[in-house]
């Protein structure tokens, strides 16, 4: 009987523990009749680079931890639809989804790799419009697109509105394993650092769980194509983002271990989360509706009433600013009032009067605010 009861009990425990494996997700950015980005020797296919990278970084994930299910949105050269790859994300209650693509641009010597997350703030700055349009506009080959993705035309810049209103609850983490990837694609791999940064991209705004897109390198650049499309490239580049993964794993289970509901903070230097916080070291929210290159006085019309009004400077224009506010969830609100007239108003921070990443301020806050 007791045996019995031995036994049932680690059955019992070895369920519990299966419901609980991780689901990781890679995304094989493009395929089948959309080829994606193209070499300028018209060789090298963006779809063929991410599927090879794609395998085998899940390749690796599943030797290196047998108990993290590893699952493709495509295995071959197939078209997938931007949802459709959410979804199946979505519908496997997966834990991380790992996008991956490599960049093109019209200047031939653009090059190195960059890590995106869903943008709250950063989503209709031109550069990264102008990611996103590409990667987005796959869309457009999918049938039923407009009733699809609402009517999202990803050539306007309008359509980009809506990511300003994102509250990823997922950002923090995102970033996390987005900054794991980057360091190792510029360390190991030796990319030149474009960074990690923000975009609205339509297939990490479907998903609901940590998601990353990876641009690793530019196919228009043709030294770096031939990296891309290499044995050796792949192989490395692969490892670079499998390992990333251990590393945002071991942090995961680190923390779960610890008893607490957020992943570890990232690791970079610039992370002003991992400073302790004096009260003017808080970070102070504002909402930003409105630049001009002549400065405007208080009261001008063209502030539709808020008033007062702050500005900044920055590259020369002059970026006006309503509300001040240590309180996130204040700015969240007061955003709301804002947008009623200025309906591309986004929430900027600063610390010390020195503006800061909006997603850096937002962990801090959180940080201060358990
Ligand atoms: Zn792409």
């Amino acid at each position: 009987m007791r045996k019995l009861f031995t036994l049932l009990y680690i059955l019992v425990a070895v369920t519990t523990l299966s419901a609980k494996d991780f689901i990781v997700v890679i995304d094989a950015g493009h395929g089948g009749k959309d080829p994606g980005a193209i070499s300028g020797c018209k060789k090298i296919y963006e779809k063929n680079v991410t599927l090879k990278v794609a395998l085998a970084v899940g390749e690796e994930i599943k030797k290196n931890h047998p108990e993290v299910k590893v699952l493709y949105t495509r295995d071959k050269d197939v078209f997938v639809g931007l949802n459709d790859r959410a979804h199946m994300a979505n519908k496997a209650n997966a834990d991380l989804f790992i996008s991956i693509h490599t960049n093109a641009a019209k200047s031939r010597t653009a090059k190195g790799a960059e890590t995106y997350t869903l943008g709250i703030e950063e989503a209709r700055t031109e550069r990264s419009l102008e990611i996103a349009k590409r990667e987005n506009g796959v869309i457009l080959l999918e049938d039923n697109h407009e009733r699809t993705y609402a009517n999202f035309n990803p050539n306007s810049p309008e359509s980009y509105i809506i990511f300003e209103y994102m509250q990823s609850e997922h950002v923090k983490e995102s970033i996390h394993i987005a900054q794991y990837v980057q360091e190792n694609l510029c360390s190991d791999a030796q990319r030149l650092d474009r960074g990690v940064r923000q975009a609205g991209f339509l297939v990490l705004n479907a998903t609901s769980m940590p998601s990353i897109l990876v641009e690793l390198g530019y196919i228009s650049n043709a030294e770096e194509a031939k990296y891309l499309a290499s044995a050796t490239g792949q192989k490395k580049m692969s490892h670079c983002i499998s390992e990333a993964f251990d590393k945002y794993y071991a942090d995961l289970k680190k923390s779960s271990n610890a008893n607490t509901v957020t992943a570890a903070r990232p690791t970079t230097s610039t992370t002003a989360a991992q400073t302790t916080s004096t009260e003017e070291d808080k970070p102070i929210f504002k909402i930003q509706f409105l630049s001009t290159s002549k400065k405007l006085e208080q009261g001008d019309k063209a502030f539709k009433g808020l008033n007062p009004v702050a500005y900044y400077t920055d590259n020369g224009m002059y970026k006006y600013t309503y509300g001040n506010t240590t309180d996130y969830n204040e700015i969240v609100r007061l955003k709301r009032k804002v947008n009623e007239n200025f309906k591309d108003a986004f929430i900027v921070a600063f610390v010390k009067g020195e503006r800061i990443e909006t997603q850096q301020a937002i962990a801090l806050f959180k940080k201060n605010n358990p």
